[in-house]
């Protein structure tokens, strides 16, 4: 086990000074061109992989050029274009109703609105941190997904389990201007790392900091139960 700084302040801002060093390139994974195809992949990546996503977009996005194609499209044959994501049904018909409200009420527009953008359908607040900080440059929040999750908890960031809380937690103690940076070292560090499954804490740069390195036998404060 760790010893984490005094501060959850200090900690967070040590665990992005560490983290910055090991992945300086560390950014979105998925792939787009334009707002419409960033919020398309975004809510096509709701429990699947990036990788996954990138592969099917990039035929996707050949298809279909703008909101219209989409709205218009059939819900089976845009499901169909899908199938080998992770609830493609759903995630169709979120796409076609999220691109018929971008039609009807935004001129075929990516609104630029928390609010406008979580009206859409199959749009949380995960999904419109992303649009906004990749679509149009507003760092409104953090975004916390399954990574952000793990290993605020795991690095004693956070107790909180549900993500909204997990966010708003993270944004008291990670400076703002680190908001963005934060997510995409997180994912990294849990991808290469930090895994879900079986981390690698001998050969991690956040282990002398971390509450929860395997060391000793202790636990991981992401699920509460011993190693
Ligand atoms: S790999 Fe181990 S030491 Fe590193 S952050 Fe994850 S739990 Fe902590």
């Amino acid at each position: 086990m760790g010893t984490p700084r005094d501060s959850t302040q200090a900690q967070a801002e040590e665990v992005v000074d560490r983290l910055e060093d090991e992945y300086p390139d560390s950014t979105i994974s998925l792939r787009y061109s334009n707002r419409l195809e960033l919020l398309i992949a975004v809510i096509l990546s709701a429990q699947c992989t990036d990788e996954r996503v990138n592969q099917e977009t990039e035929h996707l996005f050949e298809k279909y050029d703008g909101a219209e194609d989409y709205a218009n499209a059939d819900q089976d044959e845009l499901a169909e274009d899908l199938n080998s994501i992770t609830y493609y049904n759903s995630k169709a018909e979120y796409i076609r109703d999220s691109c018929g409200t971008i039609l009807e009420e935004h001129d075929g527009e990516v609104p630029d609105t928390m609010d406008e953008l979580t009206e859409l359908s199959g749009v949380g607040r995960k999904t419109a941190n992303v649009v906004l900080q990749h679509g149009h440059d507003i760092v409104e929040g953090i975004v916390v997904d399954t990574h952000v999750q793990r290993l605020s908890r795991r690095l004693g960031l956070t107790e909180e389990e549900y993500p909204e809380r997990i966010e708003a937690d993270l944004m008291e103690i990670v400076p703002e201007d680190r908001w963005q940076e934060f997510t995409h070292l997180c994912i990294d560090h849990g991808r290469a790392v930090c895994t879900a499954q079986n981390p690698d804490c001998g050969d991690c740069v956040l282990a002398d900091v971390c509450p929860s390195e395997k060391g000793d036998g202790e636990v991981d404060l992401a699920s509460g139960d011993p190693w």
